[in-house]
């Protein structure tokens, strides 16, 4: 069965959320924390928690910057077409329950009521001192992840799956090594092509969705409806 997995920040979202939320209510020393991390000296968990605690925001500050946040207007359409076929989409991300259900909500609520879709993320909550995050994961993984996507697709997918893997980041650079095929833009697109990872180059969910109605898949998940 083919399995979709989707990374949310710059890939679902237009923007990164993360970047956008530390450009906010950070001070610019949060840069230095991510060259680290794109470099390879520290992992996301390292990475994040220190972000997260530069982060001085109120709720309603932080409320306000998630109503800007606007989705890719084709990811709905690809998610209706991958929901017809059922076929799984799986949201895989290393960014904050928190932004990712509020965006979702803004934005696709009325279609996801009826048509839930799962996130794997990190969780952060609002405690008496500001944004506390913790992990879904209590032990990071070997990439020193602080959710490690290629993680999540082992545990959710077989090796029978043709699993594939839409990113744009530095977050995706492992997901993008365990998929099938990888759709890549941005900073993964360079990744994939500097470690020969088999990828295609996309610009938004409609190159997916026309890949996926070119896909000899159909006869058999209709024959699963
Ligand atoms: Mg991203
Ligand atoms: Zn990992």
């Amino acid at each position: 069965m083919i399995r979709f997995f989707v990374d949310f920040d710059g890939t679902v979202t237009e923007d990164d959320v993360v970047d956008k939320m530390l450009e906010r209510f950070a001070p610019s020393a949060w840069k230095v924390i991510e060259k680290k991390w794109a470099a390879g000296a520290i992992g996301s968990r390292e990475c994040l928690l220190e972000q997260v605690r530069m982060i001085s925001a109120k709720p309603d500050e932080l409320k306000k910057l998630l109503a800007e946040v606007n989705v890719d207007p084709t990811f709905l359409d690809f998610l209706k077409r991958a929901q017809g076929l059922s076929l799984p989409v799986t949201v895989v991300s290393d960014g904050f329950d928190l932004v990712i259900d509020a965006v979702l909500k803004n934005t696709l609520g009325n279609w996801l009521a009826g048509h839930p879709l799962p996130v794997y993320c990190n969780r952060l909550q609002w405690n008496s001192k500001g944004l506390e995050l913790t992990f879904s994961e209590p032990a990071s993984c070997e990439h020193g992840c602080a959710n490690c996507k290629p993680g999540v697709i082992r545990r959710l997918s077989s090796a029978k799956d043709t699993v594939i893997f839409i990113g744009d980041g530095n977050s995706d650079r492992f997901a993008a090594e365990a998929a099938t095929l990888t759709f890549a833009k941005g900073k993964l697109l360079d990744y994939c092509r500097k470690k020969g990872i088999r990828h295609e180059p996309y610009k938004n969910f409609k190159t997916v969705e026309e890949w996926l109605v070119k896909q000899p898949l159909r006869k058999e998940s209709h024959a699963v409806l």
